[in-house]
């Protein structure tokens, strides 16, 4: 398995006594959580209880990620909040299926966690502003910087048929 700088020991916590709660601060310039996802910066914080059924993690973070504009394929800031609300169960064996839990070793990687929450803060579109003008068609130009130089050339049918008779009464 790949280490990721997201996995803490919690192994002090797990012998504590239920209810014990320990605060941890998060504030990364930037961390690579997997290929496609870097997150700059991540910073918040959250809270880590010692429950009866394993370790409760709970805080908010803050980060964002660089995705490219679907009109114009420019790179884009997107902000992302992220919510954590979840239990670790412990001993492993007690985790239901599909549910995260801290390992043997008491620790936990809230990579994968952070890694899938903040793709959801991103939206379905991205764009860079909400007007973004996107590219040109012919050539590719990115309009936001201003009009390129292809011409429109594409005639509207019902003013190409208006065209044809204005030069027939030209003719009589
Ligand atoms: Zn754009
Ligand atoms: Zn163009």
């Amino acid at each position: 398995m790949k280490m990721s700088r997201l996995r803490f020991n919690f192994g002090f916590l797990l012998e504590a006594d239920f209810g014990t709660i320990r605060l941890i601060e998060l504030d990364y310039p930037t961390i690579k959580l997997s290929e496609d996802v870097t997150l700059t910066p991540l910073t918040g914080s959250f809270t880590a209880t010692r429950t009866t059924e394993g370790i409760y993690i709970q805080g908010q973070l803050q980060s964002a990620l660089s995705m490219e504009c679907v009109r114009c394929l420019e790179e884009t800031i997107v902000p992302v909040d992220i919510s954590l609300d979840e239990l670790f169960y412990y001993p492993p064996h007690n985790a239901p299926p599909g549910e995260p839990f801290v390992g043997e070793d008491g620790m936990i990687d809230l990579g994968p966690l952070v890694r899938e929450l903040s793709l959801l803060g991103v939206p379905i579109k991205v764009l860079c502003r909400p007007d973004c003008l996107g590219l040109c068609q012919e050539c590719g130009a990115n309009l936001n910087y201003g009009d390129c130089d292809c011409v429109e050339e594409e005639i509207d049918p019902r003013l190409a048929t208006l065209q044809q008779l204005l030069n027939q009464e030209e003719r009589r």
